[in-house]
C-alpha cells in the first residue's frame, strides 16, 4: 500500500505517521518523489482498511493499494514516478533513469589481460562510454571453457578503472566473492544464469552497491521483478534491470531473441532504470548497432555492449562483440538516435 501526502506536508507529520504505523507491525518507507513525499508500506496490510489509515491525518491525500506481486519494484509504490541510479565513478557521478542521457557501458566479456583492458577502457572512453564492463567469474556453459581469471581480472579492472577514470561494472557469481569485488566494482552484475539464486540476491541486497540485474534467459518478466524485489527488499533500493535476450526456438541465425517490447512494459510497471545489452541479445556483432538503435528508439535508459580489441581471438564472447572501430562508429550513429529522443549527452557529430 502506499500513502501519498499533500504538498507541503510537515516533515514532522510524516515522521509521526510513520511512528504511529510502526507500532501497527508495519514497515513504513518515504519515498520523496519529485512533486509528492509518498509513504510505502510492505508487509501484511491485505486486512488494513483503506479508511483507517486516511484518518490518521488531514495531510494523507489518497491511499493506493498496489497490486502487482512486486511491491517495491511497482511503478505505483513510487507513484508513478521513475526512480534514479546515481553511480559514483572517478570521473564522476553517472546517473541512470528514464530522465536523463543514454549511458553507455562497454568492454569485453572477460578481462583477459591487462594491456587488453586498458586498450580497451580508453577506446571506450574515448568514444562517450561511461563505464566499463569486463567478467572476472565467468558463467560458462562448459566446465572446460574460460572461467575468467577470478581476482587477479579484478586487480586489472582496477588498473583500467585508474587508468580511464571510467566506472567498473562486474558480475558476481559467488557471495563469498562478494566483497573483494565490491572493492572495485562501481556496480555489481547479477547474470542471467542468477537472475533467481535468490540467496545471491538478498546478499547484494544487503550491501552497498548498486546492483545491475539481467533478465534470466527464461524468466517471465514478472519473474525477473520479483528477483528485483529481492534486492529491494534486502535494502539496497539501486537496481538496474538488464534485458539481454530470451532463450527461442531460432538459435541458428540468433543466440537469443532480444525482447525490446520489455522496455516499454518495464516503464509501465517499473519505476527502476533500464538497460538493454544487444551483444547477448544477438549473439552476433553484426546485428548488435540495429539492435542498439532500436533500444534507444524503444526508451532504454542504457546500453551495454561488448567491445574486444581482437574479437577473433577472445577468449569468451568473440563472435558478437564489436572491435573499437566499429564501437566508434556505433556511437556516432547512436548520437543521432539519443538526439532525436532528447537523451544523448553531446549534439551530434559529422558521421565519418
Ligand atoms: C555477460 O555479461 O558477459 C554475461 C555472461 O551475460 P548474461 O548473464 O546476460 O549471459
Ligand atoms: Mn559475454
Amino acid at each position: 500500500m502506499i500513502i501519498v501526502m499533500k504538498s507541503g506536508s510537515p516533515e514532522m507529520e510524516i515522521e509521526r505517521i510513520s511512528a504511529e504505523l510502526e507500532t501497527w507491525g508495519l514497515k513504513p518507507e518515504k519515498i520523496v518523489g519529485r512533486y509528492k513525499v509518498v509513504i510505502g508500506l510492505v508487509g501484511d496490510t491485505a486486512e488494513l482498511e483503506k479508511e483507517r489509515l486516511q484518518e490518521l491525518s488531514p495531510w494523507i491525500e489518497s491511499v493506493l493499494r498496489v497490486e502487482q506481486p512486486f511491491k517495491r519494484a511497482s511503478r505505483e509504490f513510487r507513484h508513478g514516478e521513475s526512480s534514479e541510479v546515481v553511480v559514483s565513478t572517478p570521473n564522476g557521478p553517472v546517473t541512470f533513469g528514464e530522465h536523463h542521457p543514454i549511458v553507455v557501458v562497454a568492454g569485453p566479456c572477460s578481462v583477459e589481460n591487462e594491456e587488453m583492458i586498458i586498450e580497451t577502457a580508453l577506446r571506450v572512453k574515448a568514444a562517450g562510454a561511461k563505464f566499463l564492463r569486463g567478467g572476472a567469474y565467468k558463467p560458462r556453459t562448459s566446465p572446460y571453457a574460460f572461467q575468467g581469471h577470478g581476482e587477479s581480472a579484478l586487480h586489472l579492472l582496477a588498473a583500467a578503472k585508474q587508468v580511464s577514470g571510467l566506472g567498473v561494472i562486474t558480475e558476481v557469481m559467488d557471495a563469498a566473492d562478494l566483497e573483494k569485488l565490491a572493492e572495485v566494482a562501481d556496480v555489481i552484475q547479477i547474470g542471467a544464469r542468477n537472475m533467481q539464486n535468490f540467496s545471491l540476491l538478498k546478499k547484494v541486497g544487503a550491501q552497498g552497491k548498486p546492483v545491475l540485474l539481467k533478465r534470466g534467459m527464461s524468466a517471465t518478466i514478472e519473474e525477473w521483478l520479483m528477483a528485483a524485489e529481492y534486492i529491494l527488499a534486502a535494502g539496497n533500493p539501486n537496481v538496474i534491470l538488464c534485458e539481454r535476450g530470451i532463450r527461442s526456438f531460432d538459435r541458428e541465425h540468433t543466440r537469443n531473441t532480444l525482447d525490446l517490447a520489455a522496455v516499454p512494459v518495464l516503464r509501465h510497471l517499473t519505476h527502476l532504470p533500464i538497460m538493454v545489452d544487444p551483444s547477448h541479445g544477438t549473439g552476433w556483432a553484426e546485428y548488435v548497432p540495429a539492435m542498439a538503435k532500436a533500444a534507444i528508439a524503444a526508451g532504454t535508459d542504457s546500453l551495454m555492449i561488448e567491445v574486444h580489441p581482437n574479437p577473433a581471438k577472445a577468449l569468451s564472447d568473440g563472435p558478437q562483440s564489436l572491435t573499437p572501430e566499429r564501437f566508434d562508429q556505433l556511437m556516432k550513429e547512436l548520437s543521432i538516435i539519443g538526439n532525436a529522443v532528447g537523451r544523448w549527452p553531446q549534439p551530434v557529430p559529422a558521421l565519418v
